[in-house]
């Protein structure tokens, strides 16, 4: 392999064989890419190929390999004119991530994470989900024809419960919270082999996300945004994106400032705002998370400090809304521009308009907002 692994907090490095899992201090890995210099010449290759896998030579992926894919990535960045209007943003953008295969973008890093471990050899994955993520790897795990065991609260909505089995997957509903899922998960893992996708667990789900980041980029030809606005749970895009704006400008192809990164959480369980306005460095857990928004349900993110880091050195910072707000700002844009949004899509466009509404965005400012999955989903069957 061509890359290697690093852990921001520590300092210490790694190789990046079999299947790797966090750093030895606890903290998650960051994959860096030292033999490779994509050139300004490698933006053809971009055009070679589709999806977020256009970007192979940003990505977890030899030469010769092909990666487990269902086509996800390419996904609209829309300019939200109406919306746009009504909150005071000239250059308000929306990066529809609904139309991916599994109906969210969590498909992007369970593709990378699936290729990765389906290429070490994995015979299994296992995950702890209360969502959008249990779809997905239920999908990619298909996709790599290959078992899949999902442990979820017993208060998962029943669509995705439903979906997860469609695609083959074994779903176990616990009485408990996702904590409680997560042991369940690596005690699985153990017993069996079996490759635990658990956010942040293992390294390559950023990598997915990071895509997102460089579409955006791309898709602006080749300039980046002032703010993204991200829901945040585990935090794997805002991480992910933060990586990718770094890269772009390391290699030269912005050449543009870092985009502030605004981290965007439900009032029911926002553990890194809380972290982020008392200015600590961790992210201490959400005692009874508590939000119909079910990506932004994760009360104890591994990646706290790397989100507060991001946060920071961005310039950016983090907000609560409630579900309320977030629910209503969503059916609105909904009708407005004609985008099925979810709460945390919802939740983004609701923390554009208190930003710009107190003057830390103003009219100025290019900001992307993200619709992270389907509003449908949400909907009982
Ligand atoms: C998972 C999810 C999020 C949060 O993503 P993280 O990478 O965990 O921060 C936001 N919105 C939706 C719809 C999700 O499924």
């Amino acid at each position: 392999m061509d890359w290697t692994l690093a852990c921001l907090a520590c300092g210490a490095t790694s190789a990046a064989d079999g299947m790797p899992t966090v750093c030895r201090c606890g903290e998650p890995w960051v994959v860096e890419y030292p033999s490779r210099v994509p050139g300004l010449l490698d933006r053809a290759e971009l055009r070679r190929h589709s999806g977020m896998w256009r970007f192979r030579s940003f990505l977890p992926l030899m030469p010769e390999e092909s990666p487990v894919t269902l086509g996800e990535g390419d996904t609209p960045l829309l300019e939200l004119q109406r919306t746009g209007e009504r909150l005071g943003a000239p250059q308000l953008l929306l990066k529809d991530e609904s139309v991916n295969p599994t109906g969210s973008f969590k498909s992007r890093g369970l593709s990378a994470a699936i290729t990765r471990a389906a290429a070490a050899g994995a015979t299994g994955f296992v995950l702890p989900t209360a969502g959008n993520a249990g779809v997905a790897a239920s999908a990619y795990g298909a996709r790599a024809g290959l078992p899949v065991q999902v442990f979820a609260p017993a208060w998962t909505p029943a669509r995705l419960v439903e979906q997860m089995r469609r695609f083959g997957a074994s779903v176990t509903l616990l009485d408990g919270h996702i904590g409680v899922c997560g042991g369940a998960a690596r005690e699985w893992a153990a017993e069996r082999g079996w490759n635990d996708l658990s956010t942040l667990r293992e390294p390559y789900r950023i990598e997915g996300k990071k895509t997102l980041g460089l579409e955006i980029a791309m898709q602006l030809g080749w300039s980046l945004p002032s703010a993204v606005i991200y829901p945040a749970g585990g935090g794997t895009g805002l991480i992910g994106m933060w990586r990718a704006f770094t890269q772009l400008r390391e290699l030269g192809w912005v050449s543009d400032e870092m985009p502030r990164l605004f981290a965007v959480q439900s009032e029911g369980c926002a553990p890194v705002v809380r972290a982020w306005e008392g200015g600590a460095e961790a992210v201490s857990a959400w005692p009874d998370p508590d939000t119909s928004a079910f990506g932004l349900r994760v009360p104890g993110p591994l990646g706290g400090r790397l989100m507060l880091r991001a946060i920071r050195e961005s310039l950016g910072g983090a907000a609560a809304v409630s579900d309320a707000e977030m629910v209503t700002m969503a059916e609105r844009v909904t009708r407005e521009e004609g985008v099925d949004l979810s709460p945390e899509g919802g939740a983004t466009l609701a923390a554009a308009s208190h930003l710009l509404a107190d003057g830390t965005l103003t009219a100025g400012d290019r900001i992307v907002t993200f619709n992270t999955g389907a509003g449908w989903l949400y909907r009982s069957a």
